[in-house]
């Protein structure tokens, strides 16, 4: 099939033209993405291709089904860029990649803990200056801490996991448990008891209509003082002014995110020779309690492999009218 690859980085094209040998579909990488101005691009191509940032709300959707645009192939797993009910209006396929390495990202929100805690990032600068003086570097044993893990689904199990091999005491919250989960690694509890009890906070629940803003002014208010808020899901899930405010009265004591509510017109661009225009998120960085990583959770070539195999059998499946069990409908 001939399909338009939008916003595609020189990573993609390596993984995904690797695998096509074997499907053989006609891919055409375009770098920016996909938005109201680059929608005509798809002009003449049954499918397109698209990530996170890529805009796919109703305007953008009825540029396509009027181009001829048939199938929208998400290399992603989260699809909340995407208004499905237009979609289906329009008689547009959408598919997806539910799962393509949810040890990834579970395992760099571990990396993001351990950072946080033990403040790798400045030993390392400091070393390399030849200062080692230990003052500011002082941090915890995860060992018997209370983690709090929202959204008890592939990767949130796998962070509970590896969260309960440290030693950690692991709570759950998820409107679905996972039983299993449930007996081995962790307990679940209600939403409000994992923010009032828990030392560390991990989100890897989606983004949805109902929990936009989850973590706001009045969640951050039930967490313990100098809680440590982890978000590695989707930026929109915190209220970043709230989050602001609790580092600035030090309920917050550390924040690490790979996610930004705003993050669409930054991440995955280089921008260093620019001035950043965002405020808030360069408000951010002015706190040495906050990491932020640009969405790299996924970014690891098993999950870039993964991506690049269940996109294109995704497409091949649709173009052979198929069924394809990673169609999304609503
Ligand atoms: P999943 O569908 O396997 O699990 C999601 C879980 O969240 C489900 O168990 C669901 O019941 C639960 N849930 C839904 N609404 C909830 C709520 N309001 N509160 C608590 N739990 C809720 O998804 P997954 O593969 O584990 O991925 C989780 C999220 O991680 C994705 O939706 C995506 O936003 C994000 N993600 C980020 C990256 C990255 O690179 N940073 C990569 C992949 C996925």
């Amino acid at each position: 099939m001939k399909v338009a690859v939008f916003g595609s980085k020189s990573y993609d094209r390596l993984f995904l033209e690797k695998v096509n040998q074997k499907y053989d579909h006609d891919l055409y990488f375009i770098t920016p993405n996909l938005d109201l101005v680059t929608a005509a691009l798809a002009k003449e191509f049954p499918a397109i291709c698209v990530f996170v940032n890529d805009i796919l709300d109703r305007p953008v959707l009825e540029i396509l089904a009027d181009q001829g645009v048939k199938l929208i192939a998400l290399r992603c797993a989260g699809y909340d860029n995407v208004d499905l009910k237009v979609a289906q209006e329009l008689g547009l396929s959408v598919v997806r990649v539910p799962a393509y390495s949810p040890y990834a990202v579970a395992e760099h929100a571990i990396a993001l803990i351990l950072t946080l805690n033990r403040k790798t990032h400045k030993a390392y600068n400091r070393v390399r200056e030849g200062n080692f003086a230990l003052e500011g570097l002082l941090g915890f044993d995860l060992h018997n801490r209370v983690v709090g893990i929202i959204g008890t689904g592939k990767i949130g199990r796998i962070t509970g996991q590896i969260l309960h091999g440290f030693g950690c005491q692991v709570l759950a919250y998820d409107p679905y448990p996972d039983r299993e989960f449930g007996d081995r690694y962790g307990n679940y509890v209600d939403l409000k008891d994992l923010l009032t009890v828990s030392d560390i906070i991990s989100l890897h629940c989606p983004l949805t209509a109902e929990n936009h803003h989850l973590i706001d002014d009045k969640a951050i208010a039930l967490m313990k003082p100098g809680v440590m808020l982890i978000n590695t899901s989707r930026g929109a899930l915190i209220d970043t002014q709230a989050v602001i405010k609790g580092l600035k009265s030090s309920q917050i004591g550390h924040l690490a995110l790979d996610v930004y509510e705003r993050e669409s017109n930054m991440f995955f661009e280089d921008l260093s020779a620019e001035i950043i225009q965002d405020d808030i998120f360069q408000r951010l960085l002015t706190f040495p309690n906050v990491i932020i990583t640009g969405h790299q959770a996924f970014f690891t070539t098993d999950a870039l492999e993964n991506i690049a195999e269940t996109t294109l059998s995704n497409i091949a499946q649709i173009e052979q009218g198929k069924v394809c069990p990673n169609q999304i409908s609503i």
